[in-house]
């Protein structure tokens, strides 16, 4: 197992998806947004067919990943140069009507390797980073910090030009436009609350560092968090803090998400256990996607479903983390900062 970075282009951004990564391009957002998690759920689970919360009814099945050797197949003649493109310019080229779709632009080196083909895992999600950018999503939209959420005038714009969601589109009022309160929104009692319950929060020696100095509770924001920061919040913060300033359903979705990061980073797992997993984050990304606006779902959130079945193969994610490694570049780099000033 090796942790790769693949890449991909936008649409097809899903490295386990592939070309049937459900994509939408939003077109004020400029940028791509991952839904459609119902396809994951129970043919016969009871939100494909609500069409009042979702945009529809969702008949389409989960995509299969495709096989190690498919993926050789189509990397077979690429040529890839690693490291800087020495021509120094980035050459995108716009796909023909009828061509298929490009979803790998590189080949990974690590397809080189001979077992590659053989192994039962071959791509690991950093779920380090999932965690921190799902936080970071939460938290920016909870507290619409500017340019940071993900519930501003443009995601308003976007509903109007994909016909959904029609309560939360801007309304014009003269000149201006006035944007629909979402049913996350708070009002700046209700985020005083939430950030002061943060601030107060007081963790054992060794557990946490000491975030209540990224809380500053008058200007109502969250700056600064580690990734560390980010799981601690999660995990153990964010169900305190939206009890009682958020309306139950967001409470309970987002409680929800909270323990799905705590089940994937549990020391001791079990395959029955991550496999109810499997339907349970589909259930809760169905039921984000009913509250939030598409623009909240870029790819490290959908990424979230790939997660349980990542642990069910490849064992405890503490084995798989990202944090010793990021540790241990940390480590490098003071030595080059060492060797740096030995030179001054
Ligand atoms: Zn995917």
């Amino acid at each position: 197992m090796h942790s790769i970075r693949i890449v991909t282009s936008g649409e097809f951004g899903c490295p386990l998806c592939g070309s049937h990564t459900c994509s939408l391009r939003l077109k004020e957002g400029k940028k791509f947004c991952y839904m459609g998690h119902r396809r994951f759920l129970d043919p016969n689970h009871e939100y494909r067919f609500d069409e009042e919360s979702f945009d529809g009814v969702e008949l389409g099945t989960a995509p299969v990943p495709l096989s190690r050797e498919e993926v050789l197949a189509l990397t077979e003649n690429m040529k890839t140069v690693f490291g800087k493109d020495p021509s120094g310019k980035i050459t995108t080229k716009k796909r023909k009507v009828g061509e298929p779709p490009m979803v790998r632009k590189r080949k990974s080196i690590w397809f080189r390797l001979r077992y590659w083909k053989d192994l039962l895992q071959p791509h690991n999600l950093d779920a380090m980073h999932i965690e921190k950018n799902v936080c970071e999503n939460i938290i920016n939209t909870l507290l619409c910090m500017d340019r940071k959420s993900k519930d501003n005038y443009s995601s308003g714009r976007d509903l109007e030009h994909l016909g959904i969601r029609k309560a939360l589109q801007p309304v014009p009022v003269g000149e201006q436009f006035d944007l629909p309160a979402a049913p996350y929104a708070m009002d700046n009692e209700k985020k005083k609350l939430f950030c002061e319950i943060l601030k107060e929060a007081r963790f054992p020696d060794g557990c946490a560092s000491d975030i209540r100095r990224n809380v500053l509770v008058k200007q109502k924001k969250i700056v600064g968090l580690k990734s560390h920061d980010n799981h601690i919040l999660l995990q153990q913060l964010l169900p305190l803090a939206v009890r009682n300033t958020l309306p139950k359903e967001v409470g309970v979705a987002l409680v929800r998400v909270s323990r799905f990061f705590k089940q994937i980073y549990s020391p001791v797992i079990s395959i029955s256990d991550m496999e109810k997993l499997e339907g349970e984050i589909a259930e809760t990304l169905s039921i984000l996607e009913a509250i939030f606006l598409p623009s909240f779902f870029d790819l490290m959130v959908h990424l979230m479903v790939h997660l349980p079945t990542q642990v069910r193969l490849g064992g405890p994610i503490k084995y798989s983390s990202m944090y010793p490694v990021e540790r241990y570049n940390m480590k490098l780099k003071g030595f080059k900062s060492m060797i740096l000033v030995s030179h001054v």
